[in-house]
């Protein structure tokens, strides 16, 4: 058995190998070779803690596993990670344990690839301004990731606490770009691209703000009752997902499914897009948005990618199990 812990990680695994992974996961989804399994999300009483389970299996890669882990509220006084999460992956043929895999930073390099690859597939090629709402933990990958499909020449961001933009000013700084600190109003009035990643259970960004020919990567609603933008842009837009039914239960399109302002129907699976079965965006003044939920298949491929880059390179701990 194969254990790669968490220090590890950063040294091995790059946003080009996530996305190449994501994106594999998504076509395989969009094939139905690979699928993800019910997850489970309790609180266990204890530490004000939500612990639970991702799962899947994709029969392409053979990527059969799950991300354990959850959210611990009090962590950051201890100076830990309030998220944690390890990975766990089994071999296909005997179900035997093949690998363990700390799943934090490889959780954010995920999350990233996946706006990653839809501004790679649904974003004017011509977009020059990339505008992140949301500077918190998640928003420093997004914007790494981001800046990698599209030579953008300026960056705008907004948060609640304009302090905390410091963050994604620094990472422009070092990748040679401008980047302001705006009102909403102006980024979306001047963003090509919008991110969306913040924990807000309301909408953040009300109808009419958004330009015709914009791409939204809602990616902070994860949950029920989570919030980003109002129902009256999802309804507007051309809306694509990882998962569909991930998207009408805990996504940013739950709202306007819950008011019946947009159908199933209407939600194309990204997947679709990248195996060439949808056009994905139609027209350059069409919205599109990528309702990006999270699915545990993302978690096996990314962490399935960390094992072969490390048995590559002879890093990989190899214990008897
Ligand atoms: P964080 O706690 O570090 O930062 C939260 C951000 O949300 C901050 O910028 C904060 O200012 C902002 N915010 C909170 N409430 C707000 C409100 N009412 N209005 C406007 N902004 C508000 O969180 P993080 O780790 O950066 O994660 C951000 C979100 O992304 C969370 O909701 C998290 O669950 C989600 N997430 C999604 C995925 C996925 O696959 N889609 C993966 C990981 C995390």
């Amino acid at each position: 058995m194969i254990i790669i812990p968490e220090r590890d990680i950063a040294g091995l695994v790059s946003a080009a190998d996530c996305f190449m992974a994501v994106e594999q996961t998504f076509e395989s989804m969009a094939r139905k070779s690979a699928r993800n399994f019910p997850v489970i999300r309790e609180a266990i009483g204890h530490a004000d803690a939500l612990y639970g389970f991702k799962s899947g299996f994709d029969r392409e890669s053979l990527a059969l596993g799950l991300k354990s882990g959850g959210y611990w509220p009090h962590n950051a006084q201890k100076g830990l990670t309030n998220h944690q999460s390890t990975i766990f992956l089994f071999d296909a043929e005997t179900g035997r344990c093949r690998a363990i895999v700390g799943g934090n930073l490889l959780t954010s390099l995920r999350t990233a690839a996946a706006s990653a690859v839809s501004i790679e597939h649904l974003a004017r090629p011509d977009s020059k301004v990339l505008g992140i709402v949301g500077a918190g933990h998640q928003s420093v990958f997004q914007l790494r990731a981001a800046l990698d499909q599209r030579p953008f020449e300026k960056v705008l961001g907004w948060n609640k606490t304009p302090e905390k933009l410091e963050r994604l000013a620094s990472v422009a700084r070092e990748k040679g770009l401008p980047f302001q600190s705006v009102s909403l109003e102006q980024l979306c009035g001047e963003a090509d691209v919008i991110i969306t990643i913040t924990s807000s259970f309301g909408p953040v960004l009300a109808e009419g703000m958004i330009r015709p020919g914009t791409h939204l990567a809602c990616m902070g609603t994860d949950t029920k009752g989570k919030q980003e933008i109002a129902a009256e842009i999802v309804a507007a837009s051309t809306v694509f997902t990882d998962e569909v039914e991930q998207s009408t239960s805990i996504g940013e399109a739950q709202h306007a499914f819950r008011l019946g302002m947009i159908d199933t129907a209407a939600i194309v699976p990204i997947g679709d897009v990248i195996a060439g079965g949808h056009p994905g965006r139609r027209d350059p003044q069409e919205i599109t948005l990528f309702d990006g939920t999270g699915v545990g298949l993302q978690d096996l491929a990314v962490a399935s990618a960390a094992v072969e880059l490390a048995l590559a390179r002879g890093t990989a701990i190899e214990v008897d199990a």
